[in-house]
């Protein structure tokens, strides 16, 4: 007791213990997810380590999970071997909130429109234990540190740590005792536990264990069935990367997404398992959500971890800064390398050549991977709608693929309303003598249709593309053209077609003559306004136009530019 120092949490920490004390969530079991995934992290965490120091795992060299209930003390204990956390560990993981965007969550809960099953995913999950305890106690030992250290909380403002007076019952590694609230005793049914635990272990790649019954024997004495207990292991810890791919079901890779990817509930749209080999070795899973995260194109300098790269099946990290580009960041990825040097930094570690030939290869596949996508209309439609824009960055910013992603991309059109349409399908409609892909920018597509620019094309039976996102005026500048055939941006420059015969060009002269007193004075007029007034074909029914010049902004670009919304 001596030792004994009291802390008081961040205020947010107490904000979130109060809401998760005062839920009525029904799936309370999450705390157990929760549990064993910090535990897995915190052996990850230490096997890492043990790669370059041998003497990491001296003190307790099995890597496991443990889980007992201890019915008559109303006690859950799981307890791990893995990294440990020194004292200020403790404090600082168990007492703060390092991660951002948990006051949106905490505000979200605050007015029930958001799920208390995401808790993981804002870096939060350890206070789910409140869920179902009343007290929690979270006995650590670090290699760092001599002693063993003891965290108490009673969910209230403050927390104590402690030396433990047991001494270093661990070894290394972190024990977390729940004194199980009265009205949560499922928890400490050992049959409970035991479904929770295969569903919430099967893709951890370390053994967890469950103190239990022995399950084929068949006791006479009664009093010796009760006794008659062993620690029985609850999962197949061989990871689904590297079992055979016709031999996982799509629940299989489904349930592995959700769970790598802590989005719980969350379905992939399509996915991809393979094995790499020849300049490099490696196996993968790739995988497409099938909503884009809200901040996708946000954070620029954080790390997105959507890939977690594996050596020989030993995590190494998710941390990476444009690992992979831009607008393919929405990909969630597992990458186990053969061959990787492992004593560099991590930074250097995403420069090494492997990585780069990997990185390559796996851009390759998405963009493979989102190909394949086209052929199922239904699923394409939803890509499209999440990831569209990030398609068109990807025309705009890889030079390398940029004909291959211009095949991927959609675009609404006047051939058929409300449908989209790829390049190759519109080059396939254009008319004969036509050389351009016509297209016309916009606020929205109402907006584009109801422009005068159209009406001429319309007229003529020719199909416009109608580019009404902010990002499309900086697709056409930066892709002028798709197989041979330059965008025309009908809102700009002069329009030729290539059918006007001799007799309409005489005829238009001729009507040019008609209106030159009217030119000249509308010239005059506007000169403050206008470059130049011409006579054009541009329109049929409107009686004018503003046009932008060949190498100018149109309007709308105008209007992106003023507003700043890309
Ligand atoms: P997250 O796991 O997303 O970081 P948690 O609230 O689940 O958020 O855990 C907070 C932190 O507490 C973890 O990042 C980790 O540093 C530490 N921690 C939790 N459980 C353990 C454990 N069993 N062993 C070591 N460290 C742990
Ligand atoms: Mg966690």
């Amino acid at each position: 007791k001596a030792t004994e120092e009291k802390f008081e949490f961040q205020t947010e920490v107490s904000r979130l213990m109060k809401l998760i004390i005062n839920s009525l969530y029904k799936t309370r079991e999450i705390f157990l997810r929760e549990l064993i995934s910090n535990a897995s992290d915190a052996i990850d965490k230490i096997r890492f380590l043990a790669l370059t120091d041998p003497n990491a795992l001296k003190a307790t060299p099995n890597l496991n999970i443990t889980i007992l209930a201890d019915k008559e003390n109303r006690r859950l204990v799981i307890t791990d071997s893995g990294v440990g956390m020194t004292k200020k560990q403790l404090k600082e993981n168990l007492g703060t909130i390092a991660k951002s965007g948990t006051s949106e969550f905490l505000d979200a809960i605050d007015k029930k429109n958001a799920d208390m099953n995401l808790i993981g995913q804002f870096g939060v999950g350890f206070y789910s234990v409140f869920l179902v305890a009343d007290k929690v106690t979270v006995t650590s030992k670090h290699n760092d540190e001599d002693k063993q250290y003891v965290w108490v909380s009673q969910a209230v403002n403050d927390f104590s740590i402690s030396e433990d007076p047991r001494g270093n019952t661990l070894g290394r590694g972190t024990q977390i005792v729940l004194h199980i609230k009265e009205d949560a005793s499922e928890f400490l049914e050992e049959k409970t536990l035991n479904e929770l635990i295969k569903k919430y272990s099967e893709f951890i790649n370390f053994p967890i264990y469950l103190w239990s019954t022995k399950e084929e024997e068949i006791e006479i004495d009664s009093e010796d069935a009760s006794k008659s207990k062993q620690w029985s292991l609850m999962n197949d810890q061989k990871p689904i990367w590297v079992r055979d791919p016709k031999e996982v079901t799509d629940k299989e890779y489904e349930e592995f997404y959700a769970s790598f990817t802590k989005d719980a509930g969350g379905k992939p749209l399509t996915w991809i398992h393979f094995k790499a080999e020849g300049e490099v070795d490696f196996r993968s899973i790739i995988y497409i959500p099938s909503k884009a995260p809200q901040d996708l194109f946000k954070k620029a300098e954080d790390f997105v971890r959507n890939i977690k790269l594996f050596v020989k099946r030993v995590f190494i990290t998710d941390e990476f800064v444009d690992f992979i580009p831009k607008y393919l960041q929405f990909i969630r990825a597992i990458v186990d390398a053969d061959d990787l040097p492992l004593n560099v930094s991590r930074e250097t570690l995403q420069q090494h050549k492997t990585l780069v030939l990997i990185k390559k290869r796996i851009i390759k596949k998405i963009l493979d991977m989102i190909s394949t996508l086209t052929q199922d209309e239904e699923k394409y439609t939803t890509f499209i709608k999440e990831y569209g824009t990030s398609l068109k960055l990807g025309a705009i910013e890889d030079d390398r693929n940029r004909k291959k992603v211009a095949k991927l991309l959609r675009f609404p059109s006047s051939y058929k309303p409300g449908n989209l349409t790829s390049l190759d399908e519109y080059i396939s409609r254009m008319k004969k003598g036509q050389t351009k892909i016509y297209v016309m920018t916009g606020g929205s597509i109402e907006e584009i249709k109801q422009s005068p620019f159209l009406e001429r094309l319309q007229a003529r039976g020719y199909e416009v593309l109608y580019l009404a996102e902010p990002i499309d005026e900086m697709l056409i500048q930066h892709m002028p053209g798709y197989d041979g055939k330059t965008f025309q941006n009908v809102a700009k420059g002069d329009l030729k077609f290539g059918d006007e015969t001799d007799e309409s060009k005489e005829e238009f002269e001729k009507t040019k003559l008609e209106f030159v007193r009217l030119q000249d004075w509308m010239q005059a007029t506007l000169i403050e306004f206008v470059e130049k007034v011409e006579i054009s074909k541009r329109l049929t029914s409107s009686p004018c136009a503003i046009v932008a010049q060949e190498w100018g902004w149109t309007g709308n670009m105008e209007k992106i530019m003023s507003s700043q919304t890309f």
